[in-house]
């Protein structure tokens, strides 16, 4: 039984891995419409808090707009129709434009 069980979690934490890298891969991005406006409307719409700088964090005011985290997203959608200005797209349907912004984000968490 031991053995079974320490078998059953390699393959598991390998899926895992799989998993995260999926996430990355499909997360919600912000795109160039947020600059200029970045109202935080979003911010309260997240489930999972996932969206930042958020007005009481350092960075703010510097960040010309907000960034949602790539592997902490869930793929909800629900800050898609709260957003003002459209600038939140799934990361399969992100205008090429607006490719570099799946990046950015990255780079902001250091992802
Ligand atoms: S898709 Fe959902 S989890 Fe991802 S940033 Fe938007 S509200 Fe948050
Ligand atoms: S709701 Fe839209 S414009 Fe406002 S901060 Fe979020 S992504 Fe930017």
């Amino acid at each position: 039984m031991e053995l079974l069980l320490k078998s059953s979690k390699r393959p598991q934490l390998k899926l895992s891995d799989a998993a995260k890298g999926e996430i990355r891969e499909m997360a919600y991005v912000i795109a160039e419409p947020c600059i200029g406006t970045k109202d935080t409307a979003c911010v309260d719409a997240c489930p999972v808090d996932c969206i930042h700088p958020k007005k009481d964090e350092a960075g703010h005011a510097d960040s010309e707009q907000l960034f949602i985290d790539p592997v902490e997203c869930i793929d909800c959608g629900a800050c898609v129709p709260v957003c003002p200005v459209s600038a939140i797209y799934a990361g399969d349907d992100l205008p090429e434009k607006w490719a570099e912004f799946q990046q950015k984000a990255s780079d902001h968490f250091g992802r």
